[in-house]
């Protein structure tokens, strides 16, 4: 398998700040595992074409069997749909994991179709409308609470339904998170209730008895750091166990976030997960003893399905610009932003990559792979090297599981949209 290797300068790179920094592995066990070319040829035809994005679900499975094993026994898993909304990939999801962390009324219908039950999904977002709330409550998911305003809302539209919301209350804490990669706490920001005003929160949230069922907190995304996620998880702990003291009541629910990160690059060491498993079971040995019956959940997205995905594209022309060999191919980041580099990331870094059906050839020429699209910031891949690739080549980018099709700009030169598969 010849796994491309990435360049520090790349043309169109943008060097600010840092972030957690990521690497290949199509032919690791929790990776990619048929990337030969009938296999690719195979999933082309399914596809009726390239380019299409396959998503291996024994790959999912792994991933799943890998938590369950690592975190502690007691332990909840949620997907977060948003990473990946593939309806065959989320519904196979839903047998492994115990609830769905949903962002809009589309992805909790999403989830209902997989036959998830209601109680196991959570509804988090900071503009969700009043049809959305009333949906939500409707049919009994659990509502993560974002502002004092969106806590009248729920009350108004719970009253008109004559149901009792089960609701939990989103808190932007304050952390101290050195080498985070995206920080979504201890800011202003328009995600939950600064901590400092959840007092006065909880005063309301005491009328709800049971049906007000515990915190949410989420901290960050794509850390590979072991002990900045442990930090993480137990400063999070920390703060919600001073907080349900405040409420004087006691949680059913605890979900400390994810922000569990992949490799995208071959100097990314993977995240310890045994080591954030191990301090996650230091600090639940006090919180089970303070709260028994208490449910602790993690939500992941990109963690479980960010390795499962591959998004493959054609060769359409080879190219030379001054110098430099352009492979222009059919995809793009009408499919997939992140792989281009412009989805909020601070530096643009090549996704792994590889030339279908070249295992075991010399990655010997230097090429930019571009999209098919009108802007030169459609690159899927600057400087790279690989193998020599001729039209109708195929192009696999591997770690393309999470954040493709659905978080890129569809409709930018009305191509048509990538095939989906789970394979
Ligand atoms: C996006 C999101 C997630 C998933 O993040 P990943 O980095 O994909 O694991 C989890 N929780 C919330 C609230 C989110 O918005």
């Amino acid at each position: 398998m010849n796994v491309a290797t990435e360049s520090r300068a790349a043309p169109g790179s943008v060097a600010v700040g840092a972030d957690c920094d990521p690497r290949p592995e199509p032919d690791s066990p929790d990776g990619w595992s048929f990337a030969d070319r009938p296999a690719l040829e195979a999933m082309a035809a399914r596809a009726r074409g390239t380019p299409f994005f396959a998503y291996d679900r024994s790959a999912v499975d792994r991933r799943i069997a890998k938590l369950r094993s690592a975190l502690p026994d007691d332990v909840g898993l949620l997907y977060s749909v948003k990473a990946n909304p593939f309806y065959p990939l989320v519904h196979h999801i839903s047998r492994g994991v115990d609830g769905f962390d949903v962002s809009s009324a589309a992805e909790l219908t999403l989830a209902l179709d997989t036959g998830m039950k209601a109680s196991g999904i959570t509804f988090a977002g900071p503009g969700k409308s009043n049809d959305e709330l009333r949906l939500a409550i409707a049919v009994g998911a659990t509502v993560s609470i974002e502002s004092a305003g969106e806590l009248d809302r729920i009350d108004r539209i719970a009253g008109d339904l004559g149901r009792t919301p089960q609701v939990m209350l989103r808190v932007n804490p304050d952390l101290d998170l050195p080498g985070v990669g995206m920080r979504m706490g201890g800011e202003a920001r328009q995600f939950g209730v600064d901590i400092e005003q959840c007092p006065a929160l909880l005063r309301r949230l005491a009328a709800f008895g049971d049906a007000f069922r515990g915190y949410h907190v989420y901290w960050g995304s794509q850390c590979l750091d072991a002990d900045v996620v442990a930090a993480a998880q137990a400063q999070t702990i920390d703060a919600l166990v001073s907080l349900a003291s405040i409420a004087g009541h006691s949680p059913a629910l605890f979900n400390i976030g994810g922000g569990f990160g992949i490799p995208y690059s071959s100097r990314a060491q993977p995240l310890d997960l045994t080591a954030v498993g191990a301090a996650l079971e230091m600090r639940m040995a006090a919180l089970r003893r303070e709260f028994p019956a208490l449910r602790v959940v993690v939500e992941l997205g990109r963690y479980l399905v960010g390795e499962a995905g591959i998004y493959v594209c054609k060769v359409l022309e080879r190219k030379t610009s001054r110098g430099q060999v352009f492979l222009v191919t059919d995809g793009g980041l009408h499919h997939h932003l992140s792989a281009s580099g412009n989805l909020g990331q601070l530096i643009k870094r090549n996704y792994p990559m590889f030339v279908g059906g070249r295992a075991g050839a010399d990655a010997d020429e230097r090429v930019h792979v571009a999209g098919r699209l009108c802007t030169p910031i459609d690159l899927l891949a600057r400087d790279i090297s690989l193998p020599r690739a001729e039209v109708d080549d195929l192009v696999v980018i591997t770690q393309s599981g999470a954040y493709g099709p659905s978080s890129s700009p569809a409709g930018f030169l009305s191509h048509p949209a990538a095939a989906e598969l789970l394979v």
